[in-house]
């Protein structure tokens, strides 16, 4: 018999992180769909941001020894909430925490947790992403238990949370420090961006396509013909071959340009919800099938070696810059 919809909600120093306000519009959209109502639990420093949205309840769950981010802590506290409320279903944002804890907290329950969900259809089925985006698989939840999913960012929008008012209810669980097997380090802190890509009105972004470093300048000339500023997908930055303030994804920079011009590209999920809000995009990839295709307004299934440089030549030319034109 289900009994309700729990959303896992992240903060940080206070704030509501904003992937955790996708996976309560999820959630929402969940219970709104099956019926059924629907709470969320904060973990640490208690906050009373979500009672401004149609929640039953906020359960605040807090402890001293919750204050720092462990998998024992966490695991454990949710353990006892769920166990007290006995949701059929627990929706997490799949943050790098979640990944790191809510595998284990399923475990507790002997269920899996169904990851980087994309949508719900009705049923419910949850969908996900395989073979760097390829296909999609649909899941459903099966037995008793509760079902444990976790929401790719940028797959529902904080915009769609439904108002309301949320009761705030404590909830102090039993801890002990002898539970606790790690020690935190200090919380990693990103370096400081000195470029801001998302103000950039036209954006050439470069992927794994270009084969190596040394093909960088064929993307950049093409880049400067337009005015734009270079882009690159995850691992081109990694790689090292440009820095990581270039990087676009849900591990990069959001970005929503007048036009994104994607080379090389695959459009995997993680690179698409940092793009997807650009007003034109257009794809070069040699593999008809790749998924940018899906997205792209315009798309040309080519060889990035033979576009590029003609597409700078004719943008240059249209300028009245080409070489001898
Ligand atoms: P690939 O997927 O290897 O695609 C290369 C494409 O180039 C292919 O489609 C191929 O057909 C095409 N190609 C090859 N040769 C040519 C040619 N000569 N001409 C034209 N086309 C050609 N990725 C991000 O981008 N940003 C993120 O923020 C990000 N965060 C992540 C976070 C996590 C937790 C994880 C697990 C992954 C993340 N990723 C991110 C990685 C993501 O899953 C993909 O692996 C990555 O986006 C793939 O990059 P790509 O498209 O450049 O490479």
């Amino acid at each position: 018999m289900p009994t309700g919809v729990l959303v896992i909600a992240e903060q940080r120093q206070g704030r509501i992180h904003s992937l955790s306000l996708e996976a309560v519009a999820a959630a929402q959209h969940l219970a709104e769909s099956l019926g059924l109502e629907c709470s969320a639990a904060l973990l640490g420093e208690p906050t009373s941001e979500l009672a401004a949205y149609r929640l039953t309840n906020v359960y605040t769950i807090d402890h001293p020894l919750l204050r720092t981010y462990t998998a024992d802590a966490y695991v454990l506290a949710l353990q006892q909430l769920i166990e007290k409320i006995a949701p059929s279903y627990v929706v997490f944002p799949h943050t790098y925490q979640v990944r790191d804890y809510a595998a284990a907290l399923a475990t507790r329950f002997h269920q899996v947790l169904i990851p980087d969900v994309i949508a719900i259809h009705a049923g419910p089925v949850f969908v996900r992403q395989l073979m760097q985006g390829k296909l999609s698989g649909d899941y459903r939840h099966s037995g008793s238990g509760p079902c444990f999913v976790s929401i790719q960012a940028g797959s529902f929008r904080a915009s769609d949370l439904i108002p309301g008012q949320a009761l705030i209810a404590a909830f102090t669980p039993a801890l002990s420090p002898s539970q606790i097997r790690t020690i935190p380090g200090a919380p990693f802190r990103e370096s400081a961006r000195t470029l801001d890509l998302a103000s950039a009105p036209i954006l050439v972004s470069v992927g794994r396509g270009i084969r190596e470093q040394a093909n960088l300048p064929l993307v950049q000339a093409l880049a400067d013909a337009l005015g734009a500023e270079l882009a690159a997908s995850r691992p081109i930055c990694d790689a090292g071959w440009l820095p990581m303030e270039r990087q676009v994804g849900s591990s990069g920079q959001t970005v929503s340009p007048r036009l994104y011009l994607a080379v090389g590209i695959s459009g995997a999920i993680q690179h698409l919800v940092g793009m997807k809000a650009s007003k034109t995009v257009i794809a070069i990839n040699k593999d008809p099938d790749a998924p940018i295709f899906e997205l792209a307004d315009y798309g040309v299934a080519a060889d990035l070696f033979e576009i590029v440089p003609a597409l700078t030549q004719a943008i240059l030319a249209a300028k009245g810059e080409a070489a001898g034109g």
